[in-house]
């Protein structure tokens, strides 16, 4: 009788023992990775780049949405709250982050703007700046200034997870070098030819031309505002003759109809062109764009 009782008590022990063994690793196992939150995805995916499986990436604007007009769901907010970082772009990309970051609870978490320190361009004229501020927010399509973003998301990776500095430090690495190839094997291929201007119908690239010393000629006024004075058209059409413009750039999410008709009027084509707001890896994406971009001028 006493040997049953005995034996009760140590199964009943050993049971407890086990569950808390069993919280502590599922406890361990959640901290284990840096928890980081991103806003859209091209900042997305060069955090991924620089956080390898050293994170638990999560990101708020969904694939295919629109980057500029969003507002995050209340999920977002409880990724928010029991995330360790956080990086969005800053500059009007999201005019969501401050009264979002307002609204949430977490003392721990660290912001970074990924645009810190970048080489900023004025946006040109004030239609451009319609929902965009000051400044064009589009840095990361420089192949220059997104090792500037890299650097500070890197840094903000080493604060949470010093441990880990050395991983971070060598993905970094490995992001600018990525970098400083295509570069240089573009800077060389536009070097060579005469043709310097394309046009798009969203002007998100002028840090693209910025590194390549090319010139973007923007559709914004015609393809957005529904549907375009045929004086804007017809400036557009005579501005491609005189550049020799061959290609119209667009998003997928543009208007297709309007650079079908000015691609007809100069016996030119359209083209797809991804500026990462909601989708594409980042160095096969920006080659795929130089690629395109190269092919309709020379
Ligand atoms: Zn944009």
């Amino acid at each position: 009788m006493k040997k049953k009782i005995y034996l009760g008590l140590s199964l009943i022990l050993s049971f407890s023992m086990l569950t808390a063994c069993g919280n502590k690793i599922a406890k361990e196992k959640s901290t284990d990775k840096i928890e980081v939150v991103t806003s859209f995805n091209a900042i997305y995916d060069i955090a991924s780049k620089i956080g390898g499986d050293r994170i638990a990436i999560k990101n708020i604007v969904p694939k295919g949405t629109e980057a500029h007009d969003f507002e995050p769901k209340p999920k977002d907010m409880v990724d928010l709250n029991k995330a360790d970082v956080f990086v969005y772009n800053g500059l009007g990309m999201e005019e969501w982050v401050d009264s979002t970051l307002k609204s949430i609870n977490n003392d721990k978490l660290v912001v970074v703007e990924a645009t810190k320190n970048t080489n900023l361009i004025k946006n040109k004229d004030s239609k451009e700046g319609e929902g965009h501020g000051e400044f064009d927010p589009h840095v990361w399509l420089s192949l220059q200034d997104s090792n500037i973003m890299a650097r500070n998301i890197m840094e903000a990776f080493i604060k949470v997870d010093g441990e880990n500095k050395e991983y971070y430090q060598g993905r970094y690495k490995e992001f600018s070098e990525g970098n400083a190839i295509l570069l240089k094997e573009y800077e060389e291929k536009f070097s060579k030819i005469e043709n310097k201007g394309f046009v798009t119908s969203h002007a998100a690239f002028a840090y693209l031309c910025r590194d390549f010393k090319l010139q973007q000629s923007s559709v914004a006024g015609i393809f957005n505002d529904g549907e375009p004075t045929s004086q804007k058209l017809s400036d557009m059409v005579n501005f491609c003759k005189e550049n020799n413009v061959k290609t119209i750039f667009m998003e997928s999410d543009g208007s297709e109809k309007v650079a079908q008709t000015i691609a007809k009027e100069i016996n030119g084509n359209v083209e797809k062109i991804n500026t990462l707001e909601s989708e594409g890896s980042y160095l096969e994406t920006m080659r795929e764009n130089l690629e395109k971009i190269y092919n309709s001028l020379k």
